[in-house]
Parts: structure tokens; sequence; C-alpha cells
């Protein structure tokens, strides 16, 4: 054993015997090591592995926080300490706080120290004087107390209940006045009460805020006394601290604010009535009354039942029976208003038991719904008007669901489409139940596109065979049906029979066809015709020169031998031979009429007519006719047809005259939006009403041989040329005063 050693086991004994622990720090691991004494003294059993925060836990609050504040500060910055600490197990330890350097670092230890000893100076010999019993009352008052000197607001004495109300040792309190104990913002009134002499009368009271030494603030209800000690003005203070009673008071307060809007709530939205445990009413609140017209003034008067409409109380009975059997009863009943009529009231009654489990009251709570009954009344009314209307339509109306089945059926398409006797029967259905699976198959695949694409379609035709095997057309819209959201739930389709305008259309179509196949015939034995006309006027010719011949040469060669009547007979043979040309020839040119395909080329009007003027030259002479033009257009346009029009119009102009009449004809052009009008106006004869249906008709002359030559087939021949160039041709006519032929030449020929 060597010297240090002896050396150490001396001083650990004479520290036993002083009754101090020692007590050291390992910041690694955060825990502190106490010597065997320090336990015995801190009444810890294991002392090896004290964490800090046990370690701190063995002190009474708020002494454990003094001393967690002292470790930091020694922790931290070597700060050290010393406390006197109160202990959670009792009794009151000194604790010492010191850094020792040890190698480079540094070991943060100290000592522990009961103060057994001082608490047994506290105690008090009651038989050794007044004084010490006076101290003693004051040291271990229950109530916390300290003493405060006027002039430098110095706190001289304090009592235990003090130093843990404030979370000080005595030595750290008594250094400090009473400033300190107040947060900054109080500061200020001190110093005014401490001006105001006569406010510290012998005894106040009143309530100020004060801090503990962890900064917490508290509120306390001062009593204070007016000492003198050692000829300083004093003043001894009782402390109550009424945070927590403060504290309750203002959760109750809450409570009973938070319970008044609860009732206020309730008073605005509900009727409320209260019922004694013997069924009284003893209270309605001022909605009921508003609402029923009841007084709660005359309370009273009134029984239960008086507030229901009487078809309820068999209602009323059975809410009875559930209260009665401790249960909560909701129901909707009729209010019976005082002056008549009815409210609607969603009712909650709800038994209070006392604290033995007896009923002491019944509370009716009600929602008044009046306006949502008669709202949903009316909609009830609104449905059943649609739904006749929707039934007596004569078209089908259905909805069906996204998986297509049958939601909705009215009456039309229920008993027509579906052939059932009610919609009960077709609902849930679809129409793989109703049609053979070809043509279901096509009306689900229709009525899925709907649902997909969200689009209606309007105006479908579709036709079902029914159950006689006839085919029934529909004309069909079907409209996606959506919900608040806007999603696609299923559909709704009308439809309407339309097998009878079908058949009309059916009707139609095989007229037109026929009537088109007649016109087609009509066309080829049109050709045919003009085929016969243009083969028997050619082939007509080659007898009728033989004919006009051979009558020239009778004529020549027998002429002296011919009597006058002979003569005569030759001439009339020869002008019928003539006039037969004519004809033929004539008819040879009408047939001509669009066969040959002449091309368009730009032309001018005027030119065509002065060449016409021109090969009439002798005709116009002599009948010193007027020819007036007007401004002609220059046109395209086939030029030989155009030609032929203008000389038969011209000609007959010229033609149809009065003997005794100068002829004067107008011939004039208009531009209109599509077509050119051109106008061959004369003064002549003009033509009777009677004949002018007849006038293009082919052959169809008024007018006798001799006065006036020609075929008939002028304007037959230039209604034909005009149609062809896709024109139209007309006149105005009245008999003795003239006529107006007029024809025109779509503008799309050029
Ligand atoms: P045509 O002159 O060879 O007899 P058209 O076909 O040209 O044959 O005319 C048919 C008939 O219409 C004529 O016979 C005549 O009676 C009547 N007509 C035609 N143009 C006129 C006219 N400008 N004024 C009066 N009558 C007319």
């Amino acid at each position: 054993m060597g010297v240090n050693e002896q050396e150490y086991r001396q001083w650990s004994r004479i520290l036993e015997a002083c009754g101090v622990g020692a007590w050291e720090i390992d910041s690694d691991r955060q825990i502190v090591r106490l010597s065997p004494d320090g336990a015995a003294i801190l009444g810890v059993t294991d002392r090896r592995s004290l964490s800090i925060e046990s370690f701190t836990n063995l002190f009474q609050p708020p002494f454990d926080r003094t001393i967690t504040h002292s470790l930091e500060r020694l922790l931290q910055s070597n700060q050290e300490f010393e406390e006197a600490l109160a202990l959670l197990s009792g009794g009151w330890v000194r604790i010492r706080g010191r850094v020792i350097p040890e190698g480079v670092s540094f070991q943060s230890c100290g000592m522990v120290q009961s103060l057994l000893d001082k608490a047994s100076v506290l105690s008090i010999d009651l038989s050794s004087g007044s004084d010490h019993l006076y101290r003693y009352m004051f040291m271990e008052n229950p109530m916390p107390m300290f003493i405060w000197e006027f002039d430098t607001l110095n706190i001289i004495d304090c009592n235990r209940q003090a130093l843990l109300k404030y979370g000080y040792t005595r030595e750290e309190f008594l250094r400090l006045n009473i400033r300190d104990i107040r947060p900054p913002e109080d500061i200020p009134l001190i110093e005014k009460y401490t001006r105001q002499a006569d406010f510290y009368g012998d005894i106040h009271n009143k309530v100020w805020r004060h801090l503990n030494k962890a900064g917490e603030v508290m509120l306390v209800n001062i009593t204070g006394h007016l000492v003198e000690i050692e000829e300083r003005r004093c003043s001894m203070v009782l402390i109550n601290d009424i945070t927590e009673r403060l504290e309750a008071e203002d959760q109750l307060m809450e409570s009973l604010k938070e319970l008044s809007d609860y009732r206020f709530a309730l008073d605005e939205s509900c009727l409320v009535m209260i019922l004694d445990k013997e069924k009284k009413v003893v209270y309605l609140n001022q909605k009921f009354q508003d609402i029923s017209g009841y007084d709660k003034d005359s309370i009273e008067k009134y029984s239960l039942n008086s507030f229901y409409d009487e078809r309820d109380l068999g209602l009323i009975a059975n809410c009875w029976d559930t209260l009665l059997s401790g249960n909560i009863w909701t129901g909707e009943l009729r209010g019976q208003k005082k002056g008549g009529g009815i409210f609607y009231v969603d009712t909650v009654v709800i038994p209070f038991r006392d604290n033995q489990g007896k009923i002491y009251q019944y509370i009716w709570v009600g929602y008044d719904i009046t306006e949502k009954k008669r709202a949903d009344e009316s909609l009830i009314k609104e449905r059943s008007l649609l739904r006749a209307i929707i039934d007596n339509l004569p078209i089908q109306i259905y909805v069906k669901d996204t998986a297509g089945k049958h939601i909705i059926n009215n009456r039309y398409q229920y008993e027509h489409s579906l052939g059932a006797k009610t919609e009960g029967e077709t609902l849930g259905k679809t129409v793989y139940d109703y049609f053979p699976k070809e043509i279901a198959d096509g009306m689900a695949a229709y009525d899925r596109k709907i649902i997909q694409d969200g689009k209606p379609a309007m105006n479908v035709e579709e036709y079902y065979f029914d159950r006689n095997g006839n085919r029934v057309w529909l004309l069909t819209n079907k409209v996606p049906l959506k919900d608040a959201k806007g999603k696609v739930v299923g559909l709704v389709g009308m439809s309407r029979d339309v097998t009878d305008r079908k058949d009309e259309e059916e009707k139609l179509k095989n007229l037109n066809d026929e009537l088109q196949k007649k016109a087609q015939e009509l066309e080829k034995s049109n050709e045919e015709l003009e085929q016969f006309a243009y083969i028997a006027s050619h082939d007509l010719q080659e007898p009728l020169r033989m004919i006009t011949g051979f009558l020239g040469l009778l004529e020549k060669k027998y002429d002296p031998l011919l009597d006058k009547k002979g003569k005569e007979f030759i001439h009339y043979a020869v002008d019928g031979a003539r006039r037969m040309k004519t004809i033929i020839m004539d008819l040879l040119a009408y047939s001509r009429v669009g066969r040959m395909d002449e091309k368009v080329k730009e032309v001018a009007i005027e030119e065509i007519v002065n060449n016409i003027l021109g090969l009439q030259k002798e005709l116009i002479h002599q009948k010193r006719a007027a020819i007036i033009l007007g401004k002609l257009p220059k046109l395209k346009i086939p030029i030989a047809p155009i030609h032929q029009v203008f000389q038969n119009l011209i000609n007959n102009a010229v033609k149809y005259q009065h003997p005794e009449q100068q002829p004067k004809i107008k011939i004039q052009a208009a531009e209109k939006a599509d077509f050119w009008e051109f106008q061959v106006i004369d003064n002549g004869i003009g033509i009777p009403k009677s004949f002018q249906s007849r006038v293009f008709i082919l052959f169809s002359r008024l007018h006798a041989n001799k006065s006036y030559s020609g075929s008939g087939i002028g304007l037959a021949m230039s209604k034909k040329i005009i149609e062809n160039l896709g024109g139209t041709i007309g006149f105005h006519s009245e008999e003795g005063k003239g006529s107006t032929f007029y024809f025109t030449v779509p503008k799309s020929l050029q």
C-alpha cells in the first residue's frame, strides 16, 4: 500500500465521518458516478450508472430545474456552483460543483452533503423562549412568506416554503430585491405603489404577478403586513399562489361559454321543449313559441298532446314507450299551430337521468322541416305531372343505366315497343330480353357509344321486327344522362314510330323509279322519232326532187299543149312540191338541233343580227320595216344555233304584220345576274290568247298559208335550241298590238 493510497483512505474516512459524499460526471456516457457516501446521502442504490436526468429527478421541483441548469453551466462553461436542494425523498442536501484539470481535459465533479443538521437547527425548543417559537412559526409556516425592506426593496428574510415556491436557495433569494421576482413590464407598478405612502397600510392585500427562478409567471395574492425590523420599515408578505385557481376559473368560464354557445346555436336552429319527470311541459324555447304560436308564460295550460296533430298521437305513444325503456326516440311529427295549421318537425327526444339513474327530465329537440316538406310535396306533384305527360306522349321514352338496364319506360314504350302491361315488369331488363340477338347487339353497341362518348345522337333511323314480324321503323334521339358532377350515368332515349312515313317514302321512291324509267323510255322514243324525222326528211328529198324536176320538164315541154286548166294544175303541183320542200328542209333542220355538237366561240351578237338583216334585206325593204338595235353584247356561244333563233324571231317579227302598217322592230339585250336576256319586239298583228299555248308546238300555225307563209317549225326549233343551251324562251303578245319574244342564254356557257 503506497503513501497516496493510505492518504486517500484517511481522507475518505474523515469525509465519511463528516457526512460528505462525492460525485463526478462521465461526460462521454452522460452519467453521474457517486461515491458510496454520496449514494447513501441521495438514497441511490445503483450508484455507478445514474443518468444525468435520473440524477436531476432526485430533487423536488423546482430544485430539479435548478440543478439541471447548474450542471449544464458547469459542463458547458466550467461555471462552478453551490446549491441547497430539497430531495424528492425528503430532506435537504448541499451540492457543490467544480471543474478540475485532468491531463489535457477537465473533470466535472463535486461534493454532496446532507443538510439534516440544518433542518434540525430549525426545529425549536419551545421551552427555550417565544422568539424561537415565532421564528419557527415563520420558517415552518406552510404558506410562503418573505420580508422586504421599503427603502432598498431588498428581500431580507424568507421561509422554507418561499424558497420552494420561488425555486431559489436561501442565499440566492436573500440577494434579490422585489423587482427581481416581477415580470419586467410590472416593475413600474412597484415604483408607483411604493411612492403611495398610504398604500401599504398595516395590512394590505393585492394580486401581483411574480416570477420564480425558472422564469415562470405566477399569479399570487399577497397579504402584506407592515413591520419594523431593527428600525427599518419592512413589509412581511404572505404569498397565496392563485395561478391554478384562476386557470381553473378560466377553464370553468370557458366551458360555461362553450355551453352557452351550444345553447345559442341550438335555440337558433331548433325547437326545444323540456318536460319534467311527470311529462309536464316546463319549457319552450323562443323558436318553438315562434313557430307554434304557443306562449311559454301560459305553459301550464297545455299538455304535450295539444302541441301535436292528433294523427300523430299514436307515434307519440310509441315515443313514450321508447323513452321509458331508456332509449332515445327519433321521428317526424306534425306540430299543431295554436292558431291552426301544421308545421313539420324532425324530432329527437332524450331522457335525462340523475345520479340514481332515475329519469328527471325529457328534452325534445325538433328541426323545422315544413319548408322542405312543402318543397317535397310540390316536387312530387311536379314529378307526377311530368310522368303523366311522358306517359301520354305518343312516342317511346326510356332511360337506361350504363349497363343498358331500363330504369324508366313510358307507357308508349312498355306497351307498344316492349309489349308489357306495366312498367314494373320491364325495369331492370335490357334489349336482349326483347329483341333477337342480332338486332339487340346493334342497339346495345349504339347505346354504349353514347355512354362512352358522352355525346347525343339525333334523328337516327333504326328498325326492329315486332311480334307479328312486321318491320317497325324508329326515328330516335339518344342523349347521355349525366349526374350533378357531369359523369355519364346512363342515357335517355326518345323514339318515334316512322314506319308509315318510311312506307310512304318507299312508295314515293318506287314511283320515282317508275317515272325515271318512263322518262328514259320517252327519251328513247323521242330519239327514235327524231331519228325517224331525220331519215324521213332526208330520204324524202330525193323523190321530191324527182317530182319537182319532172313537173318542171312537164311544164317546159308540154306548155303549148296544155290548156288553161292543165297549166293551173301544174302550177298547184309545183307550188305544193315547193312547200313540201320547205317543210322537209325545216324538219331536217329541226331534227338536226342538238345533234351537231358545235363548239362555243366568242361572237358579237350585233354581227349575227346584221348578217340576218342582210339575208332578209329584200323582205325588209319590201315591207319598209324599221329595225332598231339596242346595245348587244359579245358572247361565247355556239354560233349556228343562236343565228337560227335570231333568224326565226326576226323573220316572224317582219312577217306577221298588218299589210297597211309599217313594221317597227326592236332588238335588244339585258344583262342579268346569271344570264343574258334578248328581246325581239314587234308592232305586228299579235297572237290571240286562244292560240298562245300552242305557239311553240311543232307545225302549229295560226295564220293562213296564203297571207303568211311558213311551216310552223321555226319557234319549235328555237325552243329546242334555247333549252338545249340551258336557257328559256317565251313571249308576251296582244292581238293587234304586237308581240315581244324573249329568250335567255346562261353566262355559264362562256
Ligand atoms: P311559221 O312562221 O313558219 O308559221 P313559226 O313556228 O315561226 O312558224 O310560228 C308559229 C306560228 O306562230 C306562226 O304561224 C304564227 O301564227 C305565230 N307567230 C310567230 N311569230 C309571230 C309574231 N311575231 N307575231 C304574230 N304571230 C306570230
